[in-house]
Formats: structure tokens, C-alpha cells, sequence
């Protein structure tokens, strides 16, 4: 494989873009970031020519995979009627009861264009809704990159309390005065949830959590773990917010509150709602919404609600929604068999643990039966997952940066059966790696 063109214009982009990437998580891509040239259904092609079986999915979206022509069609037409209004348009109310017809326990929507923005909506109207300030987030989850959620995501050290520590914060250049209003507790941990609780309850606006831990090892929340936060919300008057930003529309048509059976008070959707295009989407309760009725509460946006973005979503839930697809029964199936086909490849030198759902798992290198909370991932050793993401995609399989996969509605069986193939060929090229075997003495 050559990435010739690829390495050319990532050096053309260096002088005038910092770090020649557009959003720090696409630096970490070796051999070289790739630069694409298109995508179709579920295989991409960089401008090398190389093709991939694509299970990144643009991080997400493309719950229909690449240009699907229901999609297509609906942006092509909505272009020909105009980008943007900065008007209310019928597409808005029509997304917005498609939607709601799939989560029974929410009563209203506002749009956003991303997932970012909307957890930020989210986090005011919980704000203004109790007259509290105090956000409790969970470790290891990620909720966008604004500096009052990019707390506790793949940074310092594992806690073993509510925290607001410094070492906390993502990066440089984040006030550290967002940590006072902040705190950051283990995830699955329902003593330390409770002892929260118990100390700072009846301070906390609300609790946001991805109700299935996606950005950091797939981990499911553990039986009864949902149900206790639901409890302690209620009971202390906290709002509860779900980020559905990945799970949602991906493991069920209601997300991860129809897949657990919690519901919260605001749930935040964006990537696969709009299947490729940037829309998101705050749902919930009536009354959570009624600072945003009365104008205390200000939910601004030059392109919120954008049509170009709500015809796309349109066509996205139309395809998700309608039962003839079986859209979900597919993807849960084919899931399951790349799920299980990965797992079959473990061996004694190349320990492999998949974990999540056949939606969206991860693929660890790791003798550990589990990794169940935060603590194990840090002792969880990445390098492997690193060398192992370079074999793949020179065999052709595109996957997330940490060894993640989402499936999408347009993969095959034989995309299963060829990844599969792939994929054993990669691992049997990763165990005769002498890095491995130095990792293993070392
Ligand atoms: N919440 C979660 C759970 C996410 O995974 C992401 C993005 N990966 C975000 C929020 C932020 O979304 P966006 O990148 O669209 O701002």
C-alpha cells in the first residue's frame, strides 16, 4: 500500500494548518493521517487509491454508511431550495415528531448543529431549570470539547472520589475555574455515587452521563447502576441528562434509554441523527424546556435547525425507522459476528477482549477478563491497540483511533467475512512484530 499522496498534502497542509489536522483526534493515524478521496456505502478510498471497509464511520454518523441515496437525494433537493434561512422552516417540526415518536418519555426538542453545542444547551436549561450550578460527569466519558465538560476524559489519574483535581482539565488553555462547578466522580461506582449524594446532592443541577461508557472502553453501566442515578436525581431534584450523542439511533431507534429501560429528564443527540450531516439535538421533559418558552434561558445559533442538516435527518430516521429496512436487526447481527469473529482470534501471545455491543465495541489487547472501570483502562497498556490499528489499515480496515467500531446499516456479510479474513492476517502479522514481544519481556 502507498500513501504517497496522502503524506504530500499532509505536508501542504502543515504550513498553514497547525499540525496539518483539523480536530486533534485525526493526529494519532499512522502510518500518516489519510487524506480521502470518497466514500461509498461502507468502504472509503483515500487519495492513494487504497480502499477500506470502513467501520470509523466518520466517528460515528453514518449510521446508513457513505452517500446513502436517500440521503442524497433529500440534500440534493433541500440545496436547490436554499442553505440556510435563518427562519423557522416545516422541516423543523417534522424532525422533531419524528423523533419524539421514538423516545416516549420526552416531550420537546431544540436543534443545535453539534454534539458540543447541544450538551452545552443542555447544561444551561438544567442550570436555569433548578437554580443550581453544580454538574456531576463521570470519568473516562467525553461530552464535546468546551472547556466546562472536557474534564475527566483520558487525563491524570484515576480518582477514587468526587474530584475536582487539576490534573483533571484536557489540556492547556482551559480556565481552571470550571473545576468549581464541576465534579467528577468513577463510573459503575454506587457507593462513591451515593456518598456524592449524600454530601453535595442538593447542590447539583444535574448528572450527565453516556449511559453506555463509549469513549473510553465501551464499558456497559453495570446492572442497577442506571436505575440508582435515576433514583438520586429524582430524589434530590438534580436534572438527569443522558449523552446520546453516540448511542443514540445506534443501539436502538430510542437509544440507549429504550436498550436499558432508564429514562432521563434530557437526553443530547447528534452524529447518527442526521446520518453524516451536522444537526444535534437536545430532547426531554416539558418543564425542563420552560426557561426556553419564557425567554429566560437564551438557545442561540446562526444555523441551528439548519435545513440542509434536518433534510438529511429526515431521511436518515425514515430509512432508521421503517421496520421493512431492518436496519437494526441487521447491523446487530452482523455486529455480533464481527464481535464474536474478533474474539475467536484471541490466542495466549495476543490476548484480545471485545468489549461493548455489536453496534459499537472495542477491541483491547488485554489478558484482563474485563475492563470495568477507569482504573483497569490506565493500566490497560495502548501501544498494542497502536501497532495493531497500523496492521489493519494496511490490510484495509478502518477503525477509530482507540480500536473502536461502529457497524452501520450498510454493511454486508461479505464485508464481515473479508474483515474477518483481515483481521487474522494483521494479528498474525502484529504477534511476529518484535515490538510485541519486547512489550511481553518488559
Ligand atoms: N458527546 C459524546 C458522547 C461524544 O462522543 C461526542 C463526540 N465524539 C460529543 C459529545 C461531542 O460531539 P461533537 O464532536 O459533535 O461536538
Amino acid at each position: 500500500m502507498s500513501f504517497e499522496n496522502s503524506i504530500q498534502l499532509y505536508e501542504r497542509a502543515r504550513r498553514v494548518i497547525p499540525g496539518g489536522i483539523s480536530s486533534s483526534m485525526r493526529a494519532f493515524q499512522k502510518p500518516v493521517p489519510l487524506f480521502i478521496d470518497r466514500g461509498a456505502g461502507s468502504h472509503l478510498y483515500d487519495v492513494d487509491g487504497n480502499e477500506y471497509i470502513d467501520y470509523a464511520l466518520a466517528h460515528g454518523p453514518l449510521i446508513l454508511g457513505h452517500c446513502h441515496p436517500g440521503i442524497v437525494a433529500a440534500v440534493e433537493k433541500q440545496i436547490r431550495r436554499g442553505s440556510t434561512f435563518g427562519c423557522q422552516q416545516e422541516l423543523e417540526a417534522a424532525v422533531a415528531e419524528k423523533i419524539l415518536g421514538v423516545l416516549p418519555w420526552a416531550e420537546q426538542i431544540v436543534f443545535s448543529n453539534t454534539g458540543t453545542e447541544a450538551v452545552q444547551a443542555a447544561l444551561r436549561l438544567a442550570r436555569a431549570a433548578t437554580g443550581r450550578n453544580l454538574i456531576v460527569k463521570f470519568e473516562g466519558h467525553y461530552h464535546g470539547w468546551a472547556d466546562s465538560v472536557l474534564i475527566g476524559h483520558r487525563h491524570g489519574r484515576a480518582i477514587d472520589g468526587p474530584s475536582r483535581a487539576v490534573e483533571l482539565l484536557g489540556g492547556e488553555g482551559q480556565s481552571p475555574s470550571v473545576l468549581q462547578d464541576i465534579l467528577v466522580v468513577p463510573w459503575n461506582d454506587e457507593s462513591i455515587l451515593q456518598r456524592t449524594f449524600d454530601e453535595f446532592g442538593d447542590e447539583v443541577a444535574a448528572v450527565i452521563a453516556e449511559p453506555m461508557q463509549c469513549n473510553t472502553a465501551s464499558i456497559l453501566p453495570k446492572a442497577g447502576f442506571l436505575q440508582q442515578l435515576r433514583k438520586l436525581t429524582e430524589r434530590h431534584r438534580s436534572v438527569l441528562i443522558f449523552d446520546e450523542v453516540i448511542t443514540g439511533f445506534r443501539l436502538a431507534p430510542g437509544g440507549a434509554s429504550e436498550c436499558f429501560g432508564v429514562n432521563p429528564d434530557l437526553a443530547v443527540f447528534a452524529k447518527a441523527v442526521a446520518g453524516g450531516y451536522p444537526l444535534s439535538a437536545v430532547a426531554g421533559i416539558h418543564s425542563v424546556f420552560s426557561s426556553i418558552r419564557t425567554r429566560r434561558v437564551r438557545h442561540l445559533g446562526t444555523f441551528n435547525g439548519n435545513p440542509i442538516a434536518l433534510a438529511a435527518a429526515a431521511a436518515t430516521l425514515q430509512v432508521l425507522f421503517d421496520p421493512a429496512e431492518e436496519v437494526y436487526p441487521r447491523m446487530r447481527r452482523l455486529g455480533a459476528r464481527l464481535y464474536e469473529g474478533l474474539q475467536a482470534l484471541s490466542t495466549a501471545e495476543l490476548p484480545i477482549l471485545i468489549q461493548g455491543l455489536p453496534t459499537c465495541f472495542h477491541i483491547l489487547f488485554t489478558d484482563q477478563k474485563r475492563i470495568g472501570n477507569y482504573s483497569d483502562y490506565l493500566a490497560y497498556d495502548m501501544s498494542r491497540t497502536q501497532l495493531w490499528l497500523e496492521s489493519a489499515l494496511l490490510e484495509g480496515i478502518f477503525q477509530m483511533g482507540d480500536g473502536r467500531w461502529y457497524l452501520s446499516g450498510a454493511h454486508t456479510d461479505d464485508d464481515i467475512s473479508l474483515t474477518l479474513g483481515k483481521a487474522e492476517r494483521s494479528l498474525k502479522r502484529l504477534a511476529s512484530h518484535p515490538a510485541i514481544w519486547q512489550m511481553a519481556a518488559s
